[in-house]
């Protein structure tokens, strides 16, 4: 079935951007949950294929498109696999009443806590489930994983969330120094994607 418009199930400006730059070549037209003031989804599963999966049919339902969730995190195996599936919630704090997310402060964080922890291996993933929901049909499912380490000096301002503390395997520059290709070509959500776009746009196209 050849998808002519795709919602995003985001409404985290850097992974929108991220997803409408994989999916510019292949003329699907594509909508986020921002552009379209749709609610946000609270994130009750403890997995990151149940979140994505809550993500995806609920929005679906909500519009009645063909919805695209992506859920992710960072898992440091010092710290037992944390932040993991609450990735986006390690970054809150309070802020005038309000919660706000804040990664300088998260990163921060995370290196107190990996110096605290004694390890001096700071090997950690990032992992990306996609669910994917058309209407009427059972959610698909595509997974991507990017292996590297946390370094204790932040680096580079490209990117979002722990890019400038994540150093991927066989590269010695943070995703802080990655453009979006070059990001896209080894993330998480890039080789998720890359499965995606194999099964549902490449074959139909
Ligand atoms: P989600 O919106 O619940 O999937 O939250 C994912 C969270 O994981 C984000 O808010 C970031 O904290 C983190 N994260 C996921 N992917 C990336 C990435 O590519 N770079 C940096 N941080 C990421």
């Amino acid at each position: 079935m050849k998808i002519e418009q795709l919602l995003i199930a985001s409404h985290n400006q850097g992974k929108i951007d991220e997803i409408k730059k994989m999916l510019a070549p292949y003329g699907v037209r594509v909508v986020s949950a921002r552009d379209m003031n749709l609610p946000d989804v609270e994130e009750t599963g403890t997995t990151f294929r149940e979140n994505a999966e809550l993500k995806a049919t609920q929005l679906s339902e909500i519009s009645g498109l063909p919805c695209l969730a992506d859920d992710s995190g960072l898992c440091v195996d010092a710290l037992s696999g944390r932040p993991g599936v609450y990735s986006a919630r390690y970054a809150e704090r309070e802020e005038n009443g309000k919660v706000i997310r804040d990664f300088d402060q998260a990163m921060e964080r995370l290196i107190a806590e990996l110096q605290a922890s004694g390890s001096n291996d700071w090997s950690a993933h990032f992992s990306c489930v996609l669910a994917f929901k058309i209407p009427g049909q059972d959610c698909r499912f595509f997974e991507g994983r990017v292996n590297g380490k946390i370094v204790a000096e932040r680096s580079g301002d490209k990117g979002f969330g722990f890019d400038p503390v994540f150093m991927p395997d066989g590269f010695d520059k943070t995703f802080g120094h990655f453009d979006k290709d070059e990001k896209a070509a080894v993330s998480h959500r890039g080789r998720a994607f890359a499965q995606f776009i194999e099964k549902e746009f490449a074959a139909a196209k």
